[in-house]
């Protein structure tokens, strides 16, 4: 009797990328894939891990120091593979995106930007999509496809490198020096990949980008707010964008469920917080809305005693919003009374405009017309 074997039901799992996991995964995973025992483990973990991450190797073939029928086990087991990287563009000011299909349907968009932090920036992004609708942001027109793994996260910041230049990961005068989870989505509600993608960014034998580098910008997802802190130890900062409650349900709806009272106490508690390590509050100056000198003074009184800087940030429009960005003038005033109480209030100059990389406008290219069309049809309808 012959025996057929029906493949298109039987699934067919992906290999798993080794650079996605921690140490401690990794070593679960070359002894679970009998490459070493256990009393070698954390050894043969330590020279993959030196390849994957210092190195950027995408092939074991390169694992020099790696024997080669270990090496053909690892090819066998696993993969190192980027993943596809669908667009690059690079906008006039030098700012760099890159839009990165991971597996079929899982666009993620990536930005560089040079002269930020200590040297470059990287905006990476935690979701495909978002749940959280704010309404002056471009990526919360496109409903969540899922969170990103952490490998998935970390691939971004490969494909960054690879694009510039930087493996071996050099000692000194790197372009890319810090990293802001500000990207798609809500990084606390996919809280153990970005914990697991900050643990292996910042590994000091590896791509050795410190935690004091690394920020995570949450909207206000209260109750995790403490365990970001605790499990990362990264810089925090703030999607707050108003100071009284009505006008944030309306900008950043998730503070009906989280409001400004029990955020600020959440933000206050943060661990770590101190003049060394404040927390930054972003605000999207939006004409008309909140950019009064009002507001200003408002926006003083509810984060009075709390080491912070303030980044305002010019709107950066998408087809299809209502929102104006408020003019130059407007926001210097707003910003000269920040500064004049002692805050450091920068105004982020509007960076990657004419590849719609900048703040708020990120969103995969194929969801990008389809939505905001989507959005026009709701607003007729209601
Ligand atoms: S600002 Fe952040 S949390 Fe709000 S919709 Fe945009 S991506 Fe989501």
């Amino acid at each position: 009797m012959s025996l057929t074997l029906d493949l298109s039901r039987t699934p067919i799992a992906a290999p798993v990328n080794l650079s996605g996991l921690t140490r401690e995964g990794l070593r679960a995973a070359l002894v679970e894939a009998g490459i070493c025992p256990p009393e070698k483990a954390k050894m043969r973990a330590s020279q993959v891990w030196g390849w994957i991450h210092h190195y950027g190797v995408t092939d074991f073939a390169a694992m020099t120091n790696v024997a080669k029928d270990t090496q053909a086990r690892l090819a066998a087991a696993f993969t190192l593979a980027r993943p596809e990287v669908v667009e690059r563009q690079v906008s006039n000011d030098g700012t760099r995106k890159w839009l990165i299909r991971t597996a079929l349907g899982i666009e993620i968009e990536t930005v560089y930007i040079p002269d930020v932090g200590r040297a470059g920036a990287l905006c990476v992004s935690s979701q495909v999509g978002c749940t959280l609708n704010c309404t002056f942001c471009h990526t919360g027109t496109q409903k969540l496809v899922r969170n990103l793994t952490a490998a998935e996260i970390v691939a971004q910041v490969q494909v960054a490198r690879d694009d510039l230049g930087e493996w071996p990961s050099p000692k000194e005068d790197r372009r890319l020096s810090n990293i802001v989870f500000m990207g798609m989505g809500e990084p606390l509600y996919n809280l153990d990949h970005v914990a697991d993608a900050v643990d292996i960014i910042a590994d000091n034998e590896g791509i050795a980008i410190s935690r004091r580098r690394i920020t995570v910008s949450t909207s206000g997802v209260v109750p995790m707010i403490p365990e970001l802190g605790e499990r990362t130890q990264t810089m925090l900062a703030i999607s707050l964008h108003a100071t009284n409650d009505p006008l944030r349900d309306v900008l950043v709806p998730l503070n009906k469920k989280y409001p400004l009272d029990q955020l600020m106490a959440a933000i206050r508690a943060y661990p770590g917080l101190s003049n060394a390590r404040r927390v930054t509050f972003e605000y999207v100056m939006l004409k008309g809305v909140n950019d009064s000198p009002e507001e200003a003074r408002a926006l003083l009184n509810l984060i009075k005693g709390i080491p912070a800087k303030i980044n305002l940030i010019p709107f950066n429009p998408w087809p299809g919003t209502d929102y104006q960005c408020s003019d130059w003038k407007t926001i210097e005033r707003f910003a000269a009374i920040l500064n004049k109480a002692g805050y450091a209030s920068p105004i982020r100059t509007p960076r990657g405009r004419d590849i719609l990389a900048a703040c708020g406008q990120l969103k995969s290219e194929s969801e990008k017309v389809r939505a905001s069309a989507l959005r026009k049809a709701e607003r007729a309808a209601a």
